[in-house]
This record gives C-alpha cells, sequence and structure tokens, in this order.
C-alpha cells in the first residue's frame, strides 16, 4: 500500500507542499502520496489521530495549528522544544506521536549551503517576533552566530523571545526604534509586514556592502523588504523560497530516510512561481 503525508492548515489551498514532496519522491523513487488538507480549528486532534492510522505515516502542520500540534506530541525534538511549535509528526517505533520542528534548519541550510552565507561568527539582525523567528534562533546560534538581535514592532515579544536564552548566547530583544545604526553581517525579515505590502522600520545604516539580507517571505515578484534591501547595496539578496523548500527536504529525510536534492526543485519552483 502506498504511505500516506499531508499537510494540515488552515487556510491551505495555496500551500506549495504537495508539488515540493512529489518532486522529492519522484526523484528518490519512492512510493507515497502527499495531499493538502485544510482542518477546522475544532477537529485538529482528531484528525492527526484518524491520519496516522494504517497507512498514514507522517503529517506537516501548519499555521494556524503548529502550537497544537506541540502539545500534541509525545516525543519532541530539542529544537521542536525550544521552538514550542511542531511543523512534523510521526509515529516512533514504540507508537508514540514524534514531533519536530524543520523551518529553523530550513533556513539555516538555505543560508549556508545554497547561498553560501558564512554564519560563522555572525552578527545578526532578525525582525519579528512570531512564531516563525522563535523556530529559527536556537539553529542560528548553532551554525555559528555570535549575536542576535530581534526587533519587533511590540517590543515586549521581542524581549520575551531573548530571554529564552542563556544571557551568555547573545541573544536580545528590542522594538524597531532601538535597532542600532549599525552594519550586521546578516538581516532577516521574520516579520509578516510583507504581507501588506509594507517594511518594517530599519535604519539604512544597517546595511553595508557585505550584509546578506533575507526575506523569509516569498512571491512572484520581489518582496518590499527584498527590494528596499536591493536599494540599500546588500551585498546578497534572498527570499523564503529555499527555506521552504529545505525544511520540506528534512521532514522527507525524518520520515524517509532519504535527503532529497534540493536545488532543481527550488529551481522549478520559481519558474512556476514567475510564470503566473
Ligand atoms: P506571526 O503571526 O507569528 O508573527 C508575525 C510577526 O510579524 C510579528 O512579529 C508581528 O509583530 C510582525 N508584523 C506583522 N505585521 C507587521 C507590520 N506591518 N510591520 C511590522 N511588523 C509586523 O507569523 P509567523 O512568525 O508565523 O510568520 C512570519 C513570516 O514568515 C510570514 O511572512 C510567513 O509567511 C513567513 N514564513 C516563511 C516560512 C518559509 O518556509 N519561507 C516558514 C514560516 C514562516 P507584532 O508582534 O508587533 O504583531
Amino acid at each position: 500500500m502506498t504511505d500516506r503525508y499531508a499537510v494540515f492548515g488552515n487556510p491551505i489551498a495555496h500551500s506549495k507542499s504537495p508539488q515540493i514532496h512529489a518532486r522529492f519522491a519522484h526523484q528518490t523513487a519512492q512510493d507515497l502520496s502527499y495531499s493538502a488538507e485544510r482542518i477546522n480549528e475544532d477537529a485538529f486532534e482528531a484528525a492527526v489521530e484518524d491520519f496516522l492510522q494504517g497507512n498514514g505515516k507522517g503529517l506537516n502542520i501548519t499555521v494556524p495549528f503548529k502550537e497544537r500540534a506541540w502539545a500534541l506530541a509525545q516525543w519532541r525534538s530539542e529544537r521542536a522544544e525550544l521552538a514550542g511549535a511542531v511543523n512534523t509528526l510521526y509515529r516512533l517505533e514504540d507508537g508514540r506521536l514524534a514531533g519536530d520542528n524543520t523551518d529553523g534548519v530550513g533556513l539555516v541550510r538555505d543560508l549556508a549551503d545554497n547561498n553560501e552565507v558564512d554564519l560563522e561568527g555572525a552578527r545578526v539582525l532578525i525582525l519579528g517576533a512570531g512564531g516563525a523567528v522563535r523556530g529559527v534562533l536556537q539553529p542560528l546560534l548553532a551554525a555559528g552566530a555570535r549575536s542576535i538581535l530581534i526587533a519587533n514592532r511590540t517590543s515586549a515579544r521581542a524581549e520575551t523571545l531573548a530571554q529564552l536564552f542563556d544571557s551568555a548566547a547573545g541573544v536580545m530583544g528590542c522594538g524597531f526604534d532601538a535597532i542600532p545604526a549599525t552594519a550586521f553581517d546578516l538581516i532577516i525579515n521574520g516579520t509578516s509586514a510583507s504581507l501588506q505590502g509594507e517594511l518594517p522600520p530599519v535604519p539604512e545604516a544597517t546595511v553595508s556592502a557585505h550584509t546578506a539580507c533575507y526575506d523569509m517571505m516569498y512571491g512572484a515578484e520581489s518582496t518590499p523588504f527584498c527590494r528596499w534591501a536591493q536599494a540599500q547595496g546588500a551585498g546578497r539578496v534572498m527570499d523564503g523560497l529555499g527555506m521552504l523548500v529545505e525544511q520540506a527536504a528534512e521532514a522527507f529525510l525524518i520520515w524517509r530516510g532519504v535527503r532529497p536534492d534540493t536545488a532543481p526543485v527550488i529551481q522549478a519552483l520559481r519558474e512556476s512561481l514567475t510564470a503566473h
């Protein structure tokens, strides 16, 4: 019987995950199906249990259920524990429900492997303090980031996130108005401001010719943050399409024990995005 996988979310219609996992399965000759399922708010836990019976082998979880998936998991990876959110569910051999979070490692892989951004000793500015940012902090530190300044519209949320880490880890939180006017090695936009066509108020002096700028959002057109970074003369400007594919590849590895080649999948997705 074909192994079944799915992504649960609400809304879910525009999810690219089925397309990504179909490409991974084809490339690695794995017999599996992967669908996108819109789950009603009150039915999430029951839907997970239903799916992971029989030939339902694994789930990706997206907005708004990542925290509920974290609570539902009976075993969690260290990175999921720190993220406070789970985007990958599967069953352990003993039958327990396992939860992992592959978003952070997806970002790190896209930065370091696909775009050759040197994270060792990097001074990082992260804009935003929501779920996505929380998930990437520990993986960035593990990849060698020397310091991370989290700046958020609501400064208290940034400060609360920074407090999850030991003071020696070099993670600080502040409001946008307290961002120092000095150049960073890496600036990551983890706000959803681009969705509204907006740009967080970041001092221009944070960007120099050696600064790498990354927007977790992506789209057919360059995001407002990417356009701004380009205009400031940033050394490298990237959007979040690679992160999306890399987090999926890490989930695929957990489920299937084989790592797909992400480069052709990122390229195919980019082409299909710009064709529409
Ligand atoms: P959340 O809703 O948890 O957090 C949203 C964040 O954006 C908050 O920090 C919020 O600030 C800030 N924000 C919202 N609107 C504005 C604005 N107009 N100006 C400044 N700040 C704003 O969202 P997530 O953390 O889940 O997602 C954030 C982004 O990351 C989204 O664009 C999402 O698409 C993207 N993402 C990409 C992934 C990928 O694989 N490429 C994976 C996961 C997320 P405040 O606290 O003040 O409200």
